[in-house]
């Protein structure tokens, strides 16, 4: 029995062994608790599986995957969970630290990255299969080109690494893309510097309108002609790290740079 690829759920089944197991490879030996999303037919999770020391569940908003995994693995009986990851409340399994791991279906890996950093105080890490210019884009570095709304905000709590890049021909149907797997681990910072709901505001605002500079796109903020003097301002948004964020943060806040 094999299951048909449905578009909708962003399915994409990896048919190599070797690539499904130096994904859960790149868990860290400390990860205890893991979450998968999106199973599918089992081919991470049967490596977690074989990892006796991880209390591990998966999520799977796919009926038929789900029915396909209690057949063909009868242990995994009570870690299935049969959701949609983005509307599951994770508290109900885990009101601890725990990893995320999968091959995540591409049509809403950004709101993934959005979930876990609501829960960030809790997610230690997270391995993940992207499209490969999404995983490049949070991976690289605040301040160049190639930065959007998700790199500053995934980089203000985690540390990326690109681990290594999937051609299509190995996913059963291939997807149009290339992918690539990265690893976010929490970093040590607990709370920024900043008003943190408005930062999230201040970095979503000024990559709207990435061409413009600051000063321009941050309008809505009704800045004081004295504080957008400051020469950050005639930046853009690609140009600032996330320290200079915060900073920029404080700013419109009306709270002064030391
Ligand atoms: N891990 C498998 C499948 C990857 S395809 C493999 O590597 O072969 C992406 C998987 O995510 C599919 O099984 C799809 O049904 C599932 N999925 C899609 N949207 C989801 C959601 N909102 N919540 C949970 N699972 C989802």
């Amino acid at each position: 029995m094999s299951i048909r690829a449905k578009k909708r759920f962003g399915q994409h089944f990896l048919k190599d062994e070797n690539i499904a197991g130096k994904i859960v490879a790149a868990l860290s030996s400390d990860s205890e608790n893991v979450l998968e999303i999106g199973p599918g037919t089992g081919v991470l999770t049967k490596y977690l599986l074989e990892n006796k020391k991880i209390n591990f569940y998966v999520i799977e908003v796919d009926n038929e995957s789900s029915e396909f995994l209690e057949k063909h693995y009868p242990q995994l009986k009570d870690k299935i969970i049969k959701s949609d990851f983005l509307k599951f409340k994770i508290e109900t399994i885990f009101n601890k630290p725990f990893a995320i791991i999968g091959n995540f279906p591409y049509n809403i890996s950004s709101q993934i990255l959005f979930k876990v950093l609501e829960h960030r105080n809790n997610v230690t890490e997270v391995i993940g299969m992207f499209q490969k210019e999404v995983a490049q884009r949070i991976a690289s570095k605040s301040g160049t080109k190639e930065c959007g709304i998700l790199s500053v905000l995934m980089q203000a709590f985690y540390n990326i690494e690109y681990l290594f890049t999937v051609d299509e021909t190995v996913f059963s149907p291939p997807p149009k893309v290339k992918s690539a797997v990265i690893r976010l681990t929490r970093n040590n910072i607990q709370k920024l510097d900043c008003d943190e709901e408005k930062f999230l505001k201040v970095v979503k605002t000024a990559f709207n309108q990435r061409r413009k500079t600051l000063r321009n796109a941050l309008k809505v903020f009704e800045i004081e002609k004295n504080i957008s003097k400051n020469n950050i301002f005639d930046k853009r948004a690609e140009e600032l790290s996330v320290n200079d964020f915060v900073k920029l943060t404080n700013l419109i806040g009306g709270k002064s740079e030391e």
